[in-house]
């Protein structure tokens, strides 16, 4: 391993790849990323895989609308097939409140260059014939076709290939213990590994769900904390599932996989905040039954395999994006709060360019953890998380 570098990532998810790629795309190769796992092991590696720009602030739909742009091509970029699909995103509305929300949502979506629109039952059926309109009382819809679906692995297959081919050193199993700061100015020094320590410029927290582990280790806590979310894939079925489907009432989102299987997730009924992954029965009944209620034709179809894994939630669902000025040579990029692999690549972008010292094409005050404090920009709380 390298004993210095001009910067080191933290975190070998989606986040911390997909940072040493935009870097090294721009010229900075002399970079070490760090993971204390194997390669998909974090949240990168336990997601459903949906790509969406129907989001109800600005921030948000931005960075998704733009990143969309670059997952069109980055299967070719990358070498790897994302298996990226754009079937849509088909969210259904079965109360009143929940229509007059979606409106909302499709008006403000136009407004920000998203092509979505609200659809009638009639409509959902077509785009979902599988989908039980009648028996489960739809009211109405928003679908947006350019929304999409991938598989995040082969994202950081993809990303580790083209890192390791440009110079960039990646290094699973290397735990980060510490980081060293000049005493008086805070500046960053050097990270410390337990496979040694490397000095640096600059010390990229791409860490997910355990920023605050890395963060105290400079003083810096950043409201992000770790939500347990559970998710399923059944065997598979012959293609009827196009869009990834999306049920307000419950929070349930399903889509099928390019090899057959149904992939989902539900809203639980307690979230807890927690790092444990264990899987557990009520999470099973509640999706089956949840999913068979919307879809019927999914009864009696075997579930495969059930996991879990940790949104890293802010308290305005929105992530933070910050070179943080009390500690020079320090950024934070977390918070993704279970859209982390959507909005990746623009994100990524924006850390290359602020370790870079150039002006990121996104208004990094808006991403800034400043917006949590008094005085800081207003905060802007997203509400059409999922899952
Ligand atoms: C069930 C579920 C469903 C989801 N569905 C979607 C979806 O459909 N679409 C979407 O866009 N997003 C989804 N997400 C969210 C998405 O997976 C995350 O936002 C994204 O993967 C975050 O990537 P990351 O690289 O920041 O974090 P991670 O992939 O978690 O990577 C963080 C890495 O940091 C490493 N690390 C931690 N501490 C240390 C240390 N001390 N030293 C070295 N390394 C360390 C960890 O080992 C880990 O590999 C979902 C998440 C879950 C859990």
């Amino acid at each position: 391993m390298k004993r210095r570098a001009e910067v080191v990532v933290i975190g070998a998810g989606a986040i911390g790849l997909g940072v040493a790629y935009e870097l090294a795309r721009r010229g900075v190769t002399d970079v070490v990323v760090v993971d204390r796992q194997h390669l998909n092991f974090g949240a990168t590696a336990r997601n459903g895989g949906g790509v969406r720009a129907q989001w109800t602030t600005k921030a948000n739909i931005e960075l998704a609308r733009e990143s969309i742009r670059r997952f069109d091509v980055l299967s070719q970029e990358l070498g790897h097939n994302l298996f990226w699909r754009q079937g849509g995103y088909l969210f259904v509305a079965r109360t009143d409140t929940q229509v007059e929300a979606l409106e909302r949502a499709v008006r403000f979506q136009n407004a920000n260059g998203v092509g979505t629109r609200l659809i009638d039952p009639d409509e959902a059926r077509s785009i979902v014939p599988a989908l039980d309109v009648d028996g489960c009382g739809i009211k109405a819809g928003s679908y947006n076709p350019r929304d999409a679906t991938l598989f995040p692995w082969p994202l950081v297959w993809g990303y580790h290939e083209q890192c390791t081919r440009m110079g960039v050193e990646v290094q699973p199993f290397t735990t980060v213990t510490d980081i060293v700061t000049h005493p008086e100015t805070r500046e960053v020094k050097a990270v410390v590994t337990d496979k040694g320590r490397i000095d640096c410029s600059w010390v990229v927290n791409a860490t997910g769900s355990w920023t605050n582990d890395i963060g105290r280790m400079v003083g810096i806590e950043l409201p992000i904390r770790p939500e347990r979310h559970e998710i399923l894939v059944t065997e598979p079925l012959k293609p009827f599932l196009r869009c990834m489907l999306v049920d307000m009432t419950t929070g349930l989102y399903a889509s099928q996989s390019s090899r057959g299987e149904i992939v989902g997730g539900v809203a639980e009924q307690r979230t807890a905040i927690t790092m444990d992954w264990a899987s557990t029965l009520p999470f099973l009944t509640h999706m089956a039954r949840t999913l068979t209620f919307l879809v019927p034709r999914m009864r009696h179809v075997p579930v495969l395999r059930q996991w879990a894994g940790s949104y890293d939630m802010t308290p305005d669902a929105k992530p933070i994006v910050e070179a943080h000025e009390e500690v020079p040579g320090y950024v934070t990029v977390a918070g993704f709060s279970g859209h982390g692999i959507m909005i990746s690549p623009v994100s990524c972008e924006v850390v290359a360019d602020l370790v870079m010292g150039r002006t990121p094409r996104f208004d990094v005050a808006t991403m800034s953890s400043r917006r949590f404090t008094p005085g800081g920009p207003d905060v802007e709380e997203e509400t059409l998380v999922i899952g």
